[in-house]
């Protein structure tokens, strides 16, 4: 029995527990993560560690020490399976009942898989925990050829890296651009030209019909029927979040569990936070929608440490989210979904630019490429909700702090 049970030892679990101790929290805390690692970033995982630029040591978040010091539980390589909110008490895979006071559900989620043929054949590599880089390390040493599907960040990423490394990489995108759910046009092109111009074969708006292989994978197969020779397949096509045993336990919610403001489940004592919260986003127009960035865990976990201890807090946080590329870093503030005007400030020839996104006048949203400096009071702009015309964001040389009252 713990007055606070976690469960998932990622960036939001381990931020909750973080932020009870810095509010002086003196009540029992477990956290129950089902990876063997003490919590870690993820980030790097298709970055620097990914890379072997960085130790495995120095992407945890948090020591040893800090945990046995803080008196926060670990219990890992334990998976919860069953969750009683009456009871209040979850159930581990290995049956063992563990009791709680508050529940914290900050479960991430599952690479998405392909449903296709050949689709689980070794070989067909998602990326989400530290096994998974270290096998698609390991696998990509030996391999001749890699194919990559899905062009969005995982994917981009992970290409990047292995090109750098010098090997041959193949990225299938089914739409027409990459980037597409979460970029304008403008970023997407340039995305794509300079993958091309650092050797990636990528093709856009093609279908994959099947993974080829008897043992092991040896190929791609599209739909047109030509099978793209690869040794390892790494799929970067979204998750799937983990949150199985919350709505068996009549926890409201389907593509995520429907969280309020307050973080808090449709079920009593249970929160839930990060990649597997579905909750109505004042940037996202109130909608309601899951957000998948490190920023999001950690503001939602705030939200949750602040009101166990009674000092409510509302979830009201912009979101961001960066991603880094060969040498391009790039940085957006805001939600551009729904844009009536993408701006162009700067020229993406330099390779240091930025898009505005504007909806009925108002800036929404700012992607940044090498261009710290207008993230920074882009991100300022987008959380005053300032109006401005597309003349007065286009002009790079007129810093976005101007447009602040
Ligand atoms: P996680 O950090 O995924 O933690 C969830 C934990 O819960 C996992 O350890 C999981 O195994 C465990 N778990 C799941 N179910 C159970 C269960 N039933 N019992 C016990 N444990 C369970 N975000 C950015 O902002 N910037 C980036 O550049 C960026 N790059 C990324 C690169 C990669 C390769 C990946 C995979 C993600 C990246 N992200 C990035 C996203 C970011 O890592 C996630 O948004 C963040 O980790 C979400 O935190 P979380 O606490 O919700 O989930």
């Amino acid at each position: 029995q713990f007055d606070v049970v976690i469960v998932g030892a990622g960036h939001g679990g381990a931020q909750v527990a973080v932020m009870l101790r810095t509010q002086k929290f003196e009540g029992s805390i477990a956290i129950i993560g089902d990876e063997p690692e003490l919590p870690y970033e993820r980030p790097p995982l298709s970055k620097e560690y990914f890379a072997g630029e960085k130790e495995f040591e120095r992407i945890q978040l948090r020591p040893a020490k800090y945990w046995d010091e803080r008196e926060v539980t670990m219990l890992l390589n334990t998976r919860v399976v069953a969750v009683d909110s009456v009871g209040h008490h979850v159930t581990t895979e290995a049956g063992e009942t563990i009791g709680y006071g508050k529940l914290v559900w900050a479960t991430g989620g599952a690479p998405r898989m392909l449903p296709i043929p050949g689709g689980d054949l070794p070989g067909v590599q998602g990326v989400r925990t530290r096994a998974d880089a270290d096998a698609m390390k390991a696998a990509s040493e030996t391999a001749g050829q890699i194919v990559v599907i899905g062009g969005g960040y995982i994917g981009l990423e992970a290409a990047a890296v292995l090109t750098k490394a010098g090997k041959k990489v193949v990225l299938l995108e089914a739409l027409d651009r990459v980037l597409a759910r979460v970029a304008g046009e403008e970023l997407s092109r340039f995305y794509e030209k300079e993958h091309r111009d650092h050797g990636v074969d990528l093709r856009l708006g093609v279908c994959v019909e099947a993974i080829e292989g008897e043992t092991h994978v040896t190929g791609v197969r599209l739909n047109n029927d030509e099978v793209i020779p690869a040794d390892l397949v790494i799929v970067g096509i979204g998750i799937i979040p983990a949150v199985e045993p919350l709505i068996a336990a009549g926890a409201e919610g389907g593509n995520g569990v429907r969280v309020d403001r307050l973080c808090k489940t449709s079920l009593p004592d249970i929160y839930a936070i990060g990649d597997c919260a579905a909750h109505e986003n004042d940037y996202a127009e109130g909608a309601v929608i899951r957000l998948e960035s490190v920023q999001n865990a950690n503001d939602q976990a705030n939200v949750v440490a602040k009101g166990i201890v009674g000092a409510e807090a509302h979830y009201h946080a912009i979101p961001w989210f960066w991603s880094n590329q060969y040498d391009l870093k790039l940085q957006t503030a805001g939600l551009s979904t729904g844009h009536d005007q993408a701006v162009l400030r700067g020229d993406p020839a330099t390779r240091s630019f930025s898009v505005v996104y504007l909806k009925g006048g108002k800036v929404i949203a700012i992607d940044c490429v090498n261009a710290t400096k207008d993230y920074v009071q882009g991100r300022m702009v987008v959380t005053a909700g300032i109006q401005a015309t597309a003349e007065q964001v286009a002009d790079a040389e007129t810093p976005l702090k101007t447009l602040l009252p």
